[in-house]
């Protein structure tokens, strides 16, 4: 299961890219930084700070995009949406509401509906 601290969820997989610090051709993993996981179910009291993008190998942020841009932050999470899903459907029931609910508070509608509709049963 892959969590970070410091108010970091993960939310998907992105795109293939080499990292600027290690060298090592990665898979971005696209992280959402929440500023107070303290109310976490709560989403409507959450505010967002945006999305990064981490080298699994050296943690290095190899994107940082600002909240509110769902577009593209959509069409990386659908480079790799088959390795996306298998994380999804790792998954508990509570989990996957949770991380369901972290999707469409990006206003990632298709994405959300995507892993939804691949993860019943
Ligand atoms: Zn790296």
């Amino acid at each position: 299961m892959l969590t970070m601290s410091n108010g970091l969820r993960f939310i998907g997989y992105g795109a293939t890219v080499t990292c600027p610090n290690c060298h090592n051709r990665v898979v971005e993993q696209i992280f959402v930084r929440f500023d107070d996981m303290g109310f976490a179910f709560i989403p409507v009291w959450r505010s967002r700070f945006g999305t990064e993008s981490i080298c699994h190998i050296c943690h290095t942020v190899l994107e940082a995009t600002p909240s509110g841009n769902a577009h593209r932050l959509d069409a990386r999470l659908r480079m790799a949406s088959e390795a996306t899903l298998q994380y999804a459907k790792s998954l508990t029931w509570l989990q996957r509401r949770t991380y369901l609910s972290d999707l469409r508070s990006l206003e990632l509608r298709d994405f959300s509906a995507f892993i939804e509709t691949h993860c019943t049963g």
